[in-house]
């Protein structure tokens, strides 16, 4: 750690592998604060996710970056952690199946304690209610109620030092996340979205999170680094 780590504020930076925790944790640094990347071995199925999330955390300058073995997927319920139940090609009506059962309220629990030893007040996920309205733990009612579970769960808030859990994506559109991340210098190519993957990290094309991906970097006028196994998606 440097002597300008230790000038700044701790923050706790959930990181995926994705592209909308990549922006998060560039917005985090923006802000000045010293990041502690955070990302969880929780059973999904596409293991490449991780060594794109440890790419991305030194990228973006995470001053550490932990993964966490916290295996959610023996409960199954998820077609991101059991291979028996077949990652869906078109939309489906309701909360999608992909929805992994309280993922984030479970990953944000193990930020909060983290963060409390750390003297971190901060915590940053890269929830995003706009492309993602199916996902109930990705809206910013829960987002207000985890902070609010935050202070009065930890000494650290009892106390009166309160945590913020910052969620700086809720708002946005993939199109304007990736704008913004272009802005911060951010490499794409790092970044893993598919929900089905080839070995090293190759995206599918077909799946929920590849079109809207490719989606939105159509509609930002940026780019698309992403690496396909066959074509990227097409559209209307
Ligand atoms: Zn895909």
């Amino acid at each position: 750690m440097s002597v300008h780590d230790k000038n700044r504020k701790k923050a706790v930076v959930l990181v995926s592998g994705g592209l909308d925790s990549a922006t998060t944790l560039a917005i985090a640094r923006e802000q000045g604060f010293a990041c502690y990347c955070l990302s969880f071995d929780y059973g999904q199925r596409h293991r490449i996710e991780l060594e794109s999330a440890q790419l991305v955390a030194e990228s973006l300058g995470a001053v550490q970056h932990e993964t966490v073995a916290l295996d959610i997927g023996w409960m199954g319920g998820s077609a991101l952690t059991d291979s028996s139940i077949a990652m869906p090609e078109v939309e489906e009506p309701g909360i999608p199946i992909t929805y992994v059962p309280a993922r984030n309220t479970i990953f944000l629990s193990v930020a909060l304690g983290w963060a409390e030893v750390l003297t971190a007040r901060d915590i940053f996920i890269g929830a995003n209610a706009v492309d993602y309205s199916g996902y109930p733990d990705c809206r910013p009612a829960f987002i207000e109620a985890f902070q609010q579970l935050a202070n009065l769960a930890t000494k650290a808030g009892v106390e009166g030092d309160r945590f913020t859990v910052h969620a700086p994506l809720i708002d946005l559109t993939k199109a304007e996340i990736i704008r913004r991340g272009e802005a911060l210098g951010i490499n794409y190519g790092l970044t893993v979205s598919c929900y089905n993957p080839g070995p090293r990290g190759e995206a599918c094309g077909r799946c929920d999170s590849c079109r809207l991906r490719a989606q939105g970097f159509r509609d930002a006028g940026v780019a698309d680094p992403t690496k396909y196994r066959e074509k990227p998606p097409e559209f209307d």
